[in-house]
């Protein structure tokens, strides 16, 4: 849980000097969908978190507002955090 909640406490500018990939997963139906954080700083600006930017989320295949954010570092299959996606591969 602490990690998860560290995740949603990031703000976009980190993601973009870090040079991660942002996904966000529905935890109801698991569609998976890697955003670009360039737009989202766009939308929202560099010091939104992830937290903020998570709950205004509502899934497009079956419209719950359960999203959670996956940080991709790295290349790796198991370079996610805090988990690796379930649905996807
Ligand atoms: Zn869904």
């Amino acid at each position: 849980m602490r990690v998860i909640q560290l995740v949603d406490e990031w703000t976009l500018q980190a993601i973009v000097e870090r040079g991660h990939g942002l996904s966000f997963e529905c935890d109801n139906c698991w569609r998976l969908v890697a955003v670009d954080v360039l737009t989202l700083v766009g939308q929202f600006g560099p010091a939104a978190t992830i937290g903020e930017v998570r709950r205004k989320l509502v899934c497009k295949r079956c419209h719950k507002r359960r999203a959670r954010a996956l940080v991709r570092t790295g290349n790796r299959k198991d370079d996610w955090i805090p988990t690796r996606p379930r649905g996807g591969r």
